[in-house]
């Protein structure tokens, strides 16, 4: 996909290969997430980036096509009118008629009608240098668990430019009703409390002085019923999300995109080109929907017995034919895809 967009040779320059995914319970020492992408051949890997290098990377190959780029408006809704489409800026502003209007303003988008699709949990964001020799590895992404509600993950992402620093996106999850009291209780009580889930971390957390320094994010789980409407199609975010413990957003955003781009170069009939998209993504985008509110409960929730579950059937679970090959095909993306 990546090659297919003109964007892998920059990324692998700047990404961090990925040989697996180590999830271990407080402690260290038990596994329950023990992900091999090498289940699926030997070269098969992960390429971590950063979201910054790979946007970079896609307006690079946007401006080269010759697309042209406006910045500053904030859209606000759609108008219809025959065989088109124009955006709304709010107010009386609103875009020329196109043939096609491509929604791809992520999980807020004005442009989808959905009642409030946000889950109780989310997680405060942060990236730091990765801290290579201190017991973490550029080609594993580590995470350690305490039943379903204390989470944390230290995940290589590369660097933003070529030859840059290599950094680390650090994680923490929390309720989003614990936000404000995380925000107002000094930061040495909230490091006190990941250095006992994770005493390793501590040469993450050392790179971290103040709150502002964290984003956090609250996590969604929606699927628009019509990923078309007229002639807006919605792509990525706008279409489905979901929490991203299966670490597929992107992923699936790309792949919508490809697949609309491939469908509009087939036939100059767009109403045909949008009937194929969506008939080349549905099931696909289906299946990671499902996958992913399947995982949510195990992975962040106040739940006690199916975490308990988790930790006691994931690690045999997981070596077990043909589990490995169907946990890195998840992980990859590639699970029921075309
Ligand atoms: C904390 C967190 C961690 C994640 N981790 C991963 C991961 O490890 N791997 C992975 O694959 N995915 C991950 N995801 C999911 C991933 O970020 C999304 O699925 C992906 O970014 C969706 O891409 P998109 O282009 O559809 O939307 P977005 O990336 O959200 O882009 C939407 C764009 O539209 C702009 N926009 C929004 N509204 C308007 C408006 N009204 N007018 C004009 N512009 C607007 C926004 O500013 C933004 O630039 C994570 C998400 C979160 C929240």
């Amino acid at each position: 996909m990546l090659a297919e967009l003109g964007v892998l040779a920059a990324l692998e320059k700047h990404g961090a290969r990925l040989k697996r995914l180590d999830g271990r319970l407080h402690g260290g020492k038990r596994k329950v997430l023990d992900v091999r992408y090498d289940a699926l051949g030997p070269d098969a890997h992960g390429l971590a980036v950063h979201r910054a290098a790979l946007f970079d990377q896609l307006l690079n190959t946007a401006h080269a096509d010759g697309a042209t780029l406006e910045y500053g408006k904030e859209g606000s809704g759609v108008e219809t009118s025959g065989n088109g489409a124009a955006i709304q800026f709010g107010g009386k502003d609103r875009s020329p008629t196109f043939d096609l209007i491509v929604d791809a303003l992520g999980v807020r988008s004005p442009l989808v009608k959905r009642v409030n699709s946000h889950l109780p949990f989310g997680a405060l964001w942060a990236n730091a240098p990765f801290p290579a020799g201190h017991g973490f590895d550029e080609s594993v992404l580590s995470q350690r668990y305490r039943s379903a509600d204390v989470s944390s993950g230290v995940m290589p992402i590369g660097s933003i430019d070529e030859g840059g620093e290599r950094l680390a996106a650090f994680f923490w999850t929390l309720r989003a009703d614990a936000y404000p009291a995380w925000r107002d209780a000094p930061l040495d009580h909230w490091k006190a409390e990941v250095l006992a889930l994770w005493p390793e971390a501590a040469t993450v957390l050392a790179h971290f002085t103040s709150h502002d320094q964290f984003v956090f994010a609250q996590y969604a789980h929606h699927t628009a019923k019509f990923p078309v409407e007229g002639r807006v199609v919605h792509i990525g975010d706008a279409w489905h999300a979901a929490s991203p413990q299966l670490g597929q957003g992107a992923n699936m955003a790309l792949l919508d995109a490809l697949a609309l781009a491939n469908a509009l170069n087939e036939t100059d009939d767009i109403d045909a080109a949008l009937s194929a998209f969506v008939k080349a993504r549905r099931g696909h985008v289906r299946l990671y929907q499902t996958i992913s509110w399947l995982f949510t409960p195990v992975y962040q929730s106040n739940l006690k017995v199916i975490p308990a579950l988790r930790d006691v059937f994931a690690q045999p679970l997981s070596v077990t034919w043909p589990m490995p090959k169907l946990l890195a095909s998840i992980v990859a993306g590639t699970l029921g895809s075309r």
